[in-house]
């Protein structure tokens, strides 16, 4: 078995994975990642697409920034729609000047993966059978198979980046670790079409049909999303029943809205869950992202959180390599499980007050017209909307250069 050593080894080359590698070279920490999947298909995936606020400005910090501030769109504001009326938050009033960027969680991870590799970094993509070993002692192996042959990493750390799927959640031994676990009602049947985006903001809908948020990429590209049941079967809606419930659930009471349509190219249904699991640390492997936590997407946190989190693990790894300050890897798990739980609150309480939930009664919908009234016309309510949207602030004084 061929055998390597690093200081970090990481597992998963997706937002959080790549990030922490990024950071870590910054501050003159090594690492090297494992990533199951071929660099196109990383490149590829299509998902998140909001930056907070703080997502931008870590990015900007250490020199991701150029192409993303070239093609981002800078969006002040989101539309809320409901009764066929639209009501705009608009975030920097609300805020103290914060705005959020819509840039493909892919392109995040192109830029990523290129600055890694112009750096000398090293990604194993396409590795197979990976495996994480010793993390309770202070000697960790990450163990894999790339072309038929078995290799290893000893490193001092490892980083759990492999999302909801990965083995290093898994791999921590049972009673260690506590779930907690909602599923949802419903699910997102979701577009990426060639076609002009609806609108310059994103537009949350509310319909007795259900929930459909348009989105978009670029100027030519939208991402479009439809509440639909969680068993739900994609064969069961082509292309013209897409568009035209897409029409029905946007539709504006003067009827003048209509969804510019184009050729789809790809479309998906992913359930919704919101999922935690505590401590997010055992022994030297440290969870980090989707690996630890998902939120439904409605709140755009999934990416945000990746990003938060390593960006908390990178100052305590820090720490420790700068200072054998140990303190900060200790308060790791809580650090992150504050903003963790405030971003499952924010995006549970987004869901439920947006999606059409067929168990509920006639006072449940009416409460939920009552609350999207309120968040829509109170100016406290639309703060604590904005602010939540837009990212809330770091608690940790200690910036990442
Ligand atoms: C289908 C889907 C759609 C989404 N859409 C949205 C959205 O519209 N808006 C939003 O805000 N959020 C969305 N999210 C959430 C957001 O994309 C995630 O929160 C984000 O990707 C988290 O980043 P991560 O790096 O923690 O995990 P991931 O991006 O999942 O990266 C984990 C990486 O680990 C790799 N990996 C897995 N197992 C192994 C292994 N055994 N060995 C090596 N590598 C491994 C994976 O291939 C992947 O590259 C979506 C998520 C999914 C799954």
């Amino acid at each position: 078995m061929a055998s390597t050593r690093t200081q970090i080894g990481i597992v998963g080359a997706g937002p959080a994975g790549l990030l922490l590698s990024h950071l870590l070279a910054r501050e003159g920490i090594e690492s090297i990642l494992v990533e199951d999947r071929s660099r196109t298909y990383v490149e590829e995936r299509i998902r998140a697409g909001v930056l907070e606020q703080g997502t931008v400005d870590i990015l900007n910090q250490t020199g991701l920034g150029e192409r993303m501030n070239r093609e981002s769109l800078i969006h002040d504001g989101i539309e809320i729609r409901f009764n066929g009326t639209g009501h705009r938050i608009d975030f920097p009033s609300l805020t103290g000047g914060k705005r959020i960027a819509v840039y493909g969680q892919h392109e995040v991870v192109k830029d990523l993966i290129a600055a890694r590799l112009a750096d000398g970094g090293v990604i194993h993509f396409e590795v197979s059978d990976v495996s994480v070993n010793d993390f309770t002692d202070t000697a960790p192996k990450i163990r894999y198979r790339k072309a038929g042959e078995g290799n290893e990493i000893a490193c001092d750390f490892i980083a759990g980046c492999d999302g909801f799927h990965g083995i290093c959640r898994p791999s921590i031994p049972e009673g260690i670790l506590t779930a907690y676990d909602r599923e949802y009602p419903f699910a997102w049947l979701g577009i990426l079409a060639e076609s002009t985006p609806a609108a310059e903001e994103l537009i949350y809908t509310h319909t007795d049909r259900g929930f459909a948020l348009l989105s978009m990429r670029s100027p030519t590209l939208s991402r479009l999303y439809l509440q639909c049941n969680p068993e739900d079967d994609i064969a069961r809606w082509p292309d013209d029943r897409i568009w035209e419930e897409l029409q029905r659930r946007t539709a504006t009471a003067d009827g003048a809205f209509r969804v510019p349509e184009g050729p789809i190219l790809q479309k998906g249904i992913t359930p919704m869950r919101s999922f935690v699991v505590e401590p997010m640390q055992h022994g030297r492997l440290y969870l980090a992202g989707d690996a630890a936590h998902i939120v439904p997407p409605t709140g755009a946190k999934g990416m945000n959180l990746a990003v938060a989190d390593v960006r908390t693990l990178t100052t305590a790894l820090v720490a420790f390599y700068k200072n054998g300050d140990v303190t900060r890897l200790g308060e790791y798990s809580a650090r992150c499980l504050r903003r963790v739980w405030k971003a499952q609150r924010f995006s549970w309480w987004m869901t439920t007050m947006l999606h059409l939930n067929r168990a509920d009664s006639p006072f449940d919908r009416r409460r939920q017209i009552a609350e999207l009234d309120y968040v829509t016309s109170s100016e406290t309510a639309m703060r604590s909307l904005a602010e939540n949207y837009v990212g809330l602030p770091f608690d940790d004084p200690v910036a990442v250069n």
